[in-house]
C-alpha cells in the first residue's frame, strides 16, 4: 500500500454521501463495497490500513459511530424565553424574535427526558439548563434532576447558564447541592459591566450578581463558578485588558474564568486585531504565573488529536435542545423554524428529525472547500448557529472567525514549544 500522506487521513468522512453499499475512501482512491457488514466494520478494515500513523484508528471510529447510531451526549433545556436583562449584545433578541416569557411545563420536560433518551444509544452525560434567564423556571429544574435521580441517572453533570440575578439564599443552597458547573454571566468590573449587562430599566447588574455569587460561595457546593465573559468594543474603548479581566473576576472567587468575543456583524478587522493581542496577552500571562482559564484550555483542545471530528461543531448529532413548546432544534443558537427538528409532544421522532439529523451528519469540513484545504481542519470547531446568523448558511466559514482561530491556534503552539 502506498503511503498516505497525512494531511489525508480523514478525507474517507466523504463516505456519507453514498450510493447503496458503495463508498469511495479519497487517499486510497478506492471503492469499497459492504455485503453483509456495517459501516464501522469497514472502518475498521480501513483503520487497519493506518496502523502505522500518527492519528489514532479509534478517534476515527469514534466519530463515524455518530453517523450508524444516535448518541445524545447533552440535552439542553430552554426552560424560559423570558429574561428580566436588557443586555446590549445579547444574540437572542435575534433569534427567539419576541420577549414573551414562555414557561417549559413539567410535563414537557418529563417527555422530552423520556421520548430523546429511548432514542439514544447511551445515556445523557449533561444536562444544561438555559434561557432566557432559566432561574425564572427553577420549578422545572428542580423536576428534571430529581426525576433523573429518582430514575438511577446518577452520572449525569448538571450544567446551568444563568445571569446571576436571581440567586438568593434558597437558590443558591439549591444550586450548591446540585449543580456541577454554574456559568454565571459578568464581563469584568463594576464600571465595564454595567455599560452592557443591564436591567431593562437600564440599571447595572454587578451588584446582585455578586450579592448572589457570595451566596453560592458561603455554602459547601459540589461544583465550579465559572465566569462567562464577552469582551466587547467597551472594553477595549475602556482600555480594559483580558488581563484586567480576569484579575478582577478571579479576584471575586469565581473557579474559572471563559472569555469569548462579542458575536456582531459589526466587528470590524480592528476589533479582531484587539482581540488577537488581548489573547495573546492574556496567555503570556497565565503562562507566566502558572494560572489558568477555561477559554485557553479550548485553544489547547485546538491543538489535540483528541478533538479530532469531521464536523464543524456537533450541534444536532450529540446534542440537542428542548424549547417551552417541546419543539426540539440542533442547539440552542440554531432555534429557527427550518431547523425545528419536530415536536416532543407529538409524533417523535419523525421524518422532519431524520432529514435534519441527515443533513448536519452530511455538513463535514471536508465537504467545504475553504476547510478541505485548511491546516486547522481536523480539530477546528466553528458555531453553526454563528455561521447561519452571518451567512444564512451552516456550510459556509466565516472568514473573519477562521483567521482569528488560526492565528490564536499557531501563537498557542509556539507558546507550548516556547
Ligand atoms: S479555520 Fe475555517 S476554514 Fe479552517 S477548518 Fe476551521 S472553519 Fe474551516
Ligand atoms: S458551536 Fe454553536 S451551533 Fe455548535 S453546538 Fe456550540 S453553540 Fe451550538
Amino acid at each position: 500500500m502506498a503511503h498516505i500522506p497525512q494531511k489525508n487521513i480523514l478525507s474517507f468522512f466523504n463516505f456519507f454521501h453514498m450510493s447503496g453499499s458503495l463508498y469511495y475512501h479519497i487517499p486510497t482512491a478506492s471503492l469499497w463495497k459492504i455485503e453483509g457488514s456495517s459501516l464501522s466494520e469497514l472502518l475498521r478494515d480501513i483503520s487497519k490500513i493506518y496502523e502505522d500513523e500518527r492519528l489514532p484508528a479509534k478517534n476515527i471510529q469514534t466519530n463515524i459511530r455518530y453517523a450508524e447510531e444516535i448518541y445524545i451526549d447533552k440535552l439542553t433545556f430552554i426552560l424560559t424565553t423570558g429574561c428580566n436583562l436588557a443586555c446590549k449584545y445579547c444574540y437572542t433578541n435575534d433569534i427567539y424574535k419576541t420577549k414573551s416569557h414562555e414557561l417549559m411545563s413539567k410535563k414537557t420536560a418529563r417527555i422530552a427526558l423520556q421520548k430523546i433518551r429511548k432514542l439514544s444509544n447511551k445515556s445523557f452525560r449533561f444536562i444544561q439548563f438555559f434561557g432566557g434567564e432559566p432561574l425564572f423556571n427553577i420549578d422545572t429544574m428542580k423536576y428534571i434532576i430529581s426525576h433523573l435521580k429518582q430514575n438511577n441517572f446518577k452520572y449525569v453533570k448538571y450544567i446551568l447558564n444563568t445571569n446571576g440575578t436571581l440567586i438568593d439564599t434558597d437558590t443558591a443552597q439549591f444550586l450548591a447541592e446540585n449543580i456541577d458547573l454554574i456559568y454565571i454571566s459578568l464581563d469584568g468590573p463594576k464600571r465595564i459591566n454595567d455599560l452592557n449587562r443591564v436591567f431593562l430599566n437600564g440599571e447595572g447588574t454587578y451588584e446582585i450578581v455578586v450579592k448572589g455569587l457570595k451566596e453560592i460561595l458561603n455554602k459547601p457546593r459540589k461544583g465550579k463558578i465559572i465566569a462567562e465573559v464577552t469582551y466587547t468594543h467597551k472594553h477595549i474603548e475602556s482600555k480594559v485588558s483580558m488581563v484586567d479581566v480576569w484579575t478582577h473576576i478571579k479576584s471575586l472567587g469565581f473557579d474559572d474564568v471563559y472569555i469569548v468575543w462579542e458575536f456582531s456583524l459589526k466587528n470590524s478587522k480592528e476589533y479582531y486585531a484587539h482581540i488577537f493581542t488581548q489573547m495573546k496577552e492574556l496567555m503570556k500571562y497565565l503562562g507566566q504565573n502558572n494560572k489558568e482559564a477555561q477559554s485557553l484550555n479550548e485553544w489547547r483542545g485546538l491543538l489535540s488529536a483528541n478533538l479530532i471530528s469531521p464536523w464543524p461543531c456537533m450541534a444536532g448529532i450529540d446534542t440537542l435542545t428542548v424549547d417551552p413548546r417541546g419543539d426540539v432544534f440542533p442547539c440552542y443558537w440554531l432555534m429557527y423554524p427550518n431547523f425545528n427538528m419536530g415536536n416532543i409532544l407529538k409524533n417523535f421522532p419523525d421524518e422532519k428529525f431524520w432529514s435534519i439529523r441527515e443533513s448536519l451528519l452530511n455538513n463535514t469540513k471536508s465537504e467545504s472547500k475553504k476547510c478541505h484545504s485548511c491546516w486547522l481542519r481536523y480539530t477546528c470547531k466553528q458555531c453553526l448557529g454563528k455561521r447561519y446568523l452571518i451567512k444564512g448558511d451552516i456550510s459556509a466559514p466565516y472568514d473573519e472567525e477562521c483567521k482569528i482561530i488560526k492565528s490564536i491556534s499557531k501563537y498557542y503552539s509556539h507558546f507550548i514549544e516556547g
